[in-house]
């Protein structure tokens, strides 16, 4: 583990503090019944905020073989929303930039090939880039050739002498990953065609702050990134922000056109002027974040051990890494909330780390029913909601965490 010295993009030495979330178990690694009996490791989670670029980020930087490679269990294809939410991105892709047989995709932390695998299915040739064992199985298994390792700017390098330059390349939630963030980007810069382009998901950080979503930080996430933090890295290496979108995935995230000539777009223009105008881009904006999850803590606190009092019995649905950083720093411990269910078969039969709490498939609900489950999943809250319609026609209640606590009512809300 390692604190930074200076901002993670540009280096300015004079970070600003803007939440101190305590010491941290990881987020994903969920303990198993043979381990119940050791300690966890504590990691600092400090969030502080560069006030030359503009970039929020986290201050430790825990070594990422532990982070990402041991035993890491997330399977992207166990979400049919974010199956659905690839496929369109992909059809869209293959038709603007007109992609074929002699076409080259490559997907950076390609994970299960929930999203190459689209390709795919329509010829055009693809690679996966992933370090971790599990899934990168399950997507050579799909028919997605996938390198197991991490990509670094040399990677990308051995692949373009090899002649694989890629006419699209992904990258879906990693960018924030990475602690070598000017590597990774140069990476970027070497692999991309002249005339191709890098398609970028990360989490929005003004919909973290604005809708109060402290539990997506965790050690994996080393940076929450403004579009004004972005066009400032990507210029650092010869590579333009030329497109963006908004999207409702995850909470709120960028998807963004990133391609070696500039051609800015109305898109990004309009969301630069949007972040000057509401301080995304100073640390104002920030400050009064910590205060705002104080209150969502106490709130949360006050209905677990409210509804707790009156005798009812509260499981939590999605065993997911907000669920560690919620549950953590919240102070969720099994006398409020007795356990988990996980639609993700790989989670079942672990423990959630620091708290401790059982993780069981979601039939579990129907099963037992518990008179109360916490949605640590709130992202997916409309397609959880769907899936348990029965749990709730037999009286059960969600609860949704953030950014306020409220019960959802039992038409499914
Ligand atoms: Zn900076």
């Amino acid at each position: 583990m390692a604190r930074i010295e200076g901002c993670r993009s540009c280096g300015y030495p004079e970070l600003t503090q803007v939440l101190d979330l305590g010491l941290s178990p990881i987020a994903d690694r969920l303990v198993s019944a043979d381990r119940l009996e050791e300690p966890e490791p504590r990691f600092p989670l400090e969030v502080v905020f560069c006030p030359k670029c503009s970039l929020l980020q986290i201050r430790e930087t825990v070594d990422p073989e532990i982070l990402f490679c041991e035993d890491y269990p997330y399977y992207s294809s166990f979400s049919d929303e974010l199956v659905s939410h690839s496929r369109a991105n992909v059809l869209e892709l293959i038709e603007s930039r007109a992609l074929g047989s002699q076409s080259l995709v490559i997907e950076v932390a390609s994970n299960d090939g929930y999203l190459l695998r689209h390709y795919r299915e329509r010829g055009v040739p693809v690679l996966g880039i992933d370090p971790a064992d599990g899934p990168a199985r399950a997507a050579e298994a799909v028919g997605v050739p996938t390198l197991g390792t991490f990509f670094t700017q040399a990677l990308a390098g051995h692949l373009a002498a090899e002649g694989r330059r890629a006419d699209v390349i992904h990258a879906n939630n990693v960018l924030a990953h990475v602690a070598d963030t000017n590597g990774f980007v140069a990476g970027l810069a070497e692999l991309v065609q002249g005339d191709g382009v890098v398609v970028i998901e990360v989490p929005y950080v003004k919909d973290l702050i604005d809708h109060v979503e402290f539990d997506t930080i965790y050690h994996q996430h080393l940076c929450y990134f403004s579009v004004t933090a972005l066009d400032s890295l990507f210029r650092r290496h010869g590579l333009y922000l030329n497109g963006v979108r908004r999207l409702p995935i995850h909470g709120g995230s960028l998807r963004l056109y990133v391609e070696p000539r500039e051609r800015i777009g109305d898109s990004v223009s309009e969301l630069l002027r949007l972040e000057r105008e509401s301080g995304v881009d100073r640390l104002d904006y920030y400050l009064g974040f910590a205060r705002r999850v104080e209150r969502v803590r106490m709130e949360l606190l006050a209905l677990l051990r409210g509804l707790k009092g009156e005798g009812r019995r509260i499981a939590a649905y999605g065993a997911a890494a907000k669920a560690c950083t919620l549950l953590n720093t919240v102070g969720i411990g099994r006398d409020l909330v007795d356990y988990v269910v996980d639609r993700n078969v790989h989670k079942h039969g672990r423990y959630m780390p620091g708290q401790r709490q059982p993780i069981f498939g979601v039939e579990r609900l129907l099963e037992d029913q518990p008179d109360y489950c916490l949605l640590l999943a709130w992202n997916f809250a409309t397609e959880i909601a769907a899936q348990q319609s029965e749990y709730q026609r037999r009286g059960g209640r969600f609860i949704v965490p953030i950014p306020e606590t409220r019960i959802l009512d039992g038409a499914g809300d």
